[in-house]
């Protein structure tokens, strides 16, 4: 996997340069954030959405509103697809197929590595260049240059498109696999996920204790905000396949990790996000590890079940 992230920050365009149409499909909030970001800076921008309502506020700002998906796939080279998923991007260009040949779809919707995979050779299949996309932040961060959006597929495509992408957030070219974009998105989503879980579950716990989310919340920002120097710590050693134990041995993990069980259990809250951390750890117990690092775990996660 190639990676490399631009760290140039969104730049006007030089005075006088044309800055490229664009056509955006979807006009979900994403959507409506990234049509915002192109018409505050100049571009001229074709949208289309099944709910045609959606495009009203943008059409009253200079947007023009495409009669159907075929003239908004006409009406320029360049053309942003913000939707659900990669089902609602079938359910729009199966129909409009012909009108495919000769753009460069960039799909910013979000779902599976395969699914972007097959979809961009669905695309490709029809004569489009298909760029994917895996936008990072919520539609209140599209146009700011401290966003960013994985990319991948054609190199040409991006490098030609990319001043234009860079309108909505800075873009981090993954290479050429066009599922490696939805790749990072999800590992990323891995950790967001789990870690916002691992916050309302304890938000459960003070709210059985009488305590408000905000009367933990220097503490939830120093535990949560203080995992860097553990990402730092273990990321090097798990490549290099070293979990020996030291403070931080499965054995101590897991009676750590059922305290923390008994703890939810005894204050009568919701135990399946506890009681998923104490099974892995037992599994880990029970496959020996017991005086390993708790680093150890991510060999069981390795392997399918
Ligand atoms: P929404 O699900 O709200 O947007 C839905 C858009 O897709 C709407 O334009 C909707 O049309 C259209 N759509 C859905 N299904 C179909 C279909 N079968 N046929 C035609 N059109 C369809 O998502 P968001 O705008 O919030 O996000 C867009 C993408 O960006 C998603 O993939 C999301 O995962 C990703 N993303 C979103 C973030 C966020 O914070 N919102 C953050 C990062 C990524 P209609 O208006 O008619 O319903």
């Amino acid at each position: 996997m190639s990676v490399s992230a631009s760290t140039a920050a969104v730049a006007s365009p030089a005075a006088g340069a044309v800055r490229q149409p664009v056509t955006v499909v979807g006009l979900g909030p994403m959507g409506q954030a990234m049509v915002d970001a192109f018409l505050e800076r100049g571009h001229e921008v074709t949208v289309w959405n099944r709910t045609p309502s959606r495009a009203e506020p943008f059409v009253a700002r200079g947007a023009v509103l495409a009669e159907s998906v075929e003239a908004a796939l006409g009406a320029n080279e360049l053309v942003v697809l913000s939707l659900t998923d990669y089902e609602a991007m079938y359910a729009l260009l199966e129909p409009a197929s012909d009108a495919l040949a000769g753009r460069v779809i960039v799909n910013l919707s979000s779902d599976t590595p395969e699914k972007t995979r097959a979809g961009a050779r669905w695309v490709t299949e029809r004569g489009a260049a298909f760029l994917a996309g895996g936008v990072t932040t919520p539609p209140s961060g599209i146009g700011s240059s401290e966003s960013s959006t994985f990319y991948s597929g054609p190199r040409g495509a991006f490098d030609t498109h990319r001043d234009t992408l860079e309108v909505l957030t800075r873009a981090d070219y993954q290479g050429e696999d066009p599922g490696l974009a939805a790749l990072m998105y999800q590992i990323g989503m891995t950790m967001f996920w789990t870690s916002m879980l691992s916050l309302w579950q304890a938000v459960a716990l003070a709210d059985a204790n009488g305590l408000k989310a905000t009367d933990i919340l220097p503490h939830a920002q120093e535990t949560l905000g203080g995992l860097g120097g553990f990402i730092d710590f273990y990321t090097d050693r798990i490549d290099a396949g070293r979990h020996e134990g030291d403070v931080d041995r499965l054995a101590m993990g897991t009676a750590s990790a059922e305290h923390v069980l008994h703890t939810m259990a005894d204050a009568g809250v919701d135990t399946t996000l506890p009681a998923a951390v104490v099974d892995i750890f037992r599994r880990g117990m029970e496959a020996g590890h017991e005086a390993d690092s708790f680093s150890s775990l991510v060999e069981l996660m390795k392997k399918k079940a």
